[in-house]
Order: C-alpha cells, then structure tokens, then sequence
C-alpha cells in the first residue's frame, strides 16, 4: 500500500460553532504526533465548514463535507451544491452515508448522481455502503455490497482520477453502536470490496483506499488499521474529542 492510511472524523449533527472550532484546535495541536504515513481528514456540519477552513490555514488537515447536492445551483431548497462546498473550503464529501441511507432514506438513485456530481466538480469523494444486521444474518453481505457499490458506480465507465474516489465499508449494525466488526468480518468485507473495483477497473481499481467505519475507538484502531486490505477508518462517536480521534490516528 503506497498512499498514507486515512484517518476521517464525520461529526454528524454535532458542535456549535465555538465547540467545532475548538476541537479543529485540539486536532491541530496534535497534529505533529501523528505518524506520516497517516492523513487526516474531518468532516463537520456544514455551518462549520468555513470558519474550520479558515482555521486550518495551510495546516495538514482535510475538510469534507457530510452532503451534497448533485446540482450546481439553482431552485433546491436547503441543499449545497458542490461549488459552495468548494467554496466554503472543502476538498471531500462523504456520499451515501448509512444515516443518509436509512435514517433520511435517501435512494440508490439519489447517491449515485451526488457521486458522479462530486467527482466532476472536483470533489474528492467517499462513498460509504455497508449491511445490516438483518443482511448480515441472512448471509447476504455479499450482494449487498455488490449492489451498493455497482449502482453507484453505473455511470462511471473510467476509473475516477487517482485519490478521487475513496469507499468506506461501514456495517449497518457497528455505526453508534459500539459493537465493531471483527478483525476477520472487516478484512473479508474490505478484501470483496477490493476485487469488485478491480473486476470493475483492474489495476486503477485496486489502488482505490477502503476504510473501515463502525465504532472505532483508541482500543480497537491498531488492529483494524494493521489488516491488509484497511486502508483507513471513518469514525463517528470517538472523532468528537481530540483525545480519542488523535489517539485513533497514533494506534
Ligand atoms: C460513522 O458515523 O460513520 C461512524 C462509523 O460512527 P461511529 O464511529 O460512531 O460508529
């Protein structure tokens, strides 16, 4: 594996401004004890996203955002298009996280054309597709992420640029639950996911980092990050301290 492992923090719908600010502070501090071959990459609200970018300066720290539209502009309502978030200081967008899936419902349809937005305007992106427990269970892990991961990539003929595209392989079931997907579960999900880009792509495919995200914590990082085909980790719950997601990014 030759690029840096990722280390990403998805906040979700949490921090006030001077909450957010604060903790981008904390992050910075430690910044100088995370080893090289890690890059870190936060992902706060959307009301926080400029302040943050300002704050980063020139600082090795990413910036993502949670949502996009997949329009440029125009009559939506309480959407951000691609173009704000770039704007407003982003590099990255997370796509299809599993709250978007099944919390806001939010279609096959719907991310597809919000990945195929980002990367065309220049977003990097992280497509996030993963099972639950009920799929799990009945042996249909597989074809979930078989599916997911094809119909978000269906229009897609060409492997995106190199770095564009990231995929998070994030089970249902471990997301704010505290319950982690085992070393072996991870590493089987990570291992399809990879050969279904190189069956996609070949070679570009391969290159493609996967993380892992589902209640990563200081205590269960190393191991997760030590497992061949773990190229990184999106973590919700224990990225809202600095201690904890610095910790993660140091395992
Ligand atoms: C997430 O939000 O993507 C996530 C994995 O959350 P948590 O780490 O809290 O399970």
């Amino acid at each position: 594996m030759s690029a840096r492992q990722i280390i990403a923090g998805n906040w979700k719908m949490h921090k006030t401004l001077r909450e957010g600010l604060d903790l981008t502070q904390g992050i910075l501090e430690g910044l100088r004890t995370i080893p090289p071959h890690r890059s870190v990459l936060v992902f706060p609200p959307a009301t926080l996203l400029h302040p943050i970018s300002q704050r980063i300066g020139d600082r090795n720290l990413d910036l993502g955002a949670q949502d996009l539209s997949w329009e440029r502009q125009g009559a939506f309502t309480g959407e951000i298009s691609p173009l704000q978030l770039l704007d407003a200081g982003c590099s990255c967008v997370l796509v299809g996280h599993s709250e978007r899936r099944h919390v806001i419902k939010e279609s096959e349809d719907r991310i597809r054309l919000k990945l195929k937005s980002a990367l065309e305007n220049g977003l990097r992106a992280i497509l996030c597709i993963g099972e639950t427990l009920e799929e799990r269970e009945a042996g249909k892990t597989g074809d979930i992420l078989t599916t997911q991961l094809a119909s978000a990539l269906e229009t897609m003929k060409e492997p995106p640029n190199s770095g564009f595209l990231t995929v998070a392989y994030e089970p249902v079931w471990a997301i704010g639950t505290g319950k982690t997907a085992t070393p072996e579960q991870a590493q089987e999900a990570h291992a399809a996911i990879r050969s279904l880009l190189i069956g996609r792509w070949g070679d570009p495919g391969g290159e493609i980092q996967i993380l892992y995200g589902g209640s990563v914590k200081p205590e269960n990082a190393g191991e997760l990050l030590s497992l061949e085909d773990v190229d990184g980790v999106l973590v919700g719950g224990a990225s809202l301290e600095a201690a904890s997601f610095l910790g993660i990014a140091r395992a």
